[in-house]
């Protein structure tokens, strides 16, 4: 029995350290929804945005998921900053109805360091809600995608269950470390990778709109939180009850945690998307429905020798970069690539959405060229009132008549078209 007791206690000492670990390790930003769950609500949203502005938020699609995380990783945070991103709602000892919607009258009743340290998420939403506004408004493109990215990483930390709350980490029930197994586990192992497409009418047809805007930003987050902090519970008694079946931590813990809870993530993070969708839409529409800027897409056709030719790879490499420098808010740069050296993909934050198509094949056989051409065209195809340039570099192109029919193709659609030959050998 000794034994036992030595086994248990040096167990349960590993747990604590583990914990203790974890709470040192992860980022603050451990304690919101993790980066994939962000990631996951904004790809949502943009996918079902209305024809007129859609494009745009498209175009910097890439854009917009990489920076819906910044908020997280802001360095030196202040007291303020952190409370950004929770709104404690069960250290009010009134009715949420009677919290005071407007902050300073709830600085007023419950005093400023009060209401800083109980969150100040529904505050956030609002103000990045109105620098989208006004970035649409006076076309400030380059401060809308930001303004649109920030203001996605609210709206989805107001959805998470345990940001409703000041047991948080469930270290007040016996379930400590549950923020992040939950985020840094079960979502980016069972729902990270997954498309959680928003509630709202597809993208297909134009002129598509909402009836149903969100004039207020700050019910809207209180309402969220008060349906997540009726979660929680769920949420700890599931983890509970899968430590009991399971080892913690292990695969099978994991499974059965995702089976209990991952169909409610899920759903919370398909309100996140809506909302965010919703938000962008409630925005442009209080601008004034400005007319976005058209695209203009940038591809860089790369075609370069396979082997021994080194130098001419770095060359293209060098010249996709350069190219990549000049993009505005309203540029794709799509990369379309025979024969791909590696290191091209590490330039990718601006790239549009284009290129995840285009860069599809996997091309590396003969009469490369004219398939990445085509790949071109296609990826062209679905930018129809974009502006269009095609640089081309290549070790010979056209050379074959599919090449050939494509570049004349090309020339239909009026895309510009400029062979880059000093990659010519
Ligand atoms: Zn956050």
């Amino acid at each position: 029995m000794p034994n036992r007791r030595k086994d248990l206690s040096h167990a349960l000492s590993r747990i604590l350290i583990a914990s203790l670990l974890l709470f040192v390790l992860l980022p603050a930003a451990a304690f919101g929804w993790g980066d994939d769950s962000h990631r996951a609500a904004v790809r949502g949203a943009l996918a079902v945005l209305p024809a007129e502005m859609g494009q745009f938020f498209q175009v910097n699609s890439r854009f917009i998921v990489e920076h819906s995380t910044d908020p997280d990783y802001i360095p030196d945070r202040t007291v303020e900053q952190k409370a950004e991103h929770f709104f404690d709602l069960d250290l009010y000892d009134v009715p949420p109805s009677e919290i005071p919607r407007d902050r300073s009258a709830d600085e007023k009743r419950f005093g400023r360091d009060v209401v800083i340290e109980r969150g100040l998420l529904p505050w956030a939403v609002e103000r990045e809600y109105q620098r989208l506004v006004a970035a649409l408004t006076s076309k400030d493109w380059q401060e809308a995608r930001l303004a649109a990215a920030h203001l996605s990483h609210f709206t989805a930390d107001a959805t998470m269950p345990l940001h409703a709350t000041s047991n948080y980490d469930g270290q007040r029930t016996g379930n400590l470390g549950i923020h992040g197994r939950i985020e840094w586990e079960l979502v980016p192992r069972y729902l990270g990778g997954k498309i959680i497409p928003a509630d709202g009418p597809a993208i297909i047809h134009d002129h598509v709109e909402w009836e149903e805007l969100i004039y207020d930003r700050i019910a809207w987050a209180f309402e969220e939180i008060e349906s997540g902090l009726a979660l929680v519970d769920d949420i700890n008694q599931a983890d509970l009850a899968c430590r009991k079946e399971t080892v913690l931590d292990s695969e099978e813990y994991y499974a059965a945690l995702n089976r209990r809870i991952g169909p409610m993530l899920e759903r919370r993070l398909r309100a996140a998307a809506t909302a965010i969708a919703k938000l962008y839409h409630t925005a442009w529409v209080e601008a004034g429905r400005p007319a976005m800027p058209p695209a203009r897409a940038v591809m860089v056709l790369l075609d370069v020798p396979a082997e021994d030719f080194r130098s001419l790879q770095d060359a293209a490499v060098s010249e996709a970069a350069r190219r990549s420098t000049s993009l505005g808010p309203q540029d794709v740069l799509a990369v379309i690539v025979a024969n791909a050296p590696k290191r091209l993909w590490e330039f990718t934050v601006n790239w549009g959405p284009v290129c995840d198509v285009a860069r599809d094949p996997a091309i590396s056989y003969t009469g490369a060229e004219s398939y990445a051409l085509e790949s071109a065209l296609l990826a062209l195809r679905r930018l129809p009132d974009s502006k269009r340039t095609l640089f081309i570099l290549t070790d010979g192109l056209g050379a074959d008549k599919r090449g050939l029919e494509t570049l004349t193709l090309l020339e239909e659609m009026k895309v510009d078209v400029e062979i880059v030959s000093a990659l010519k050998n």
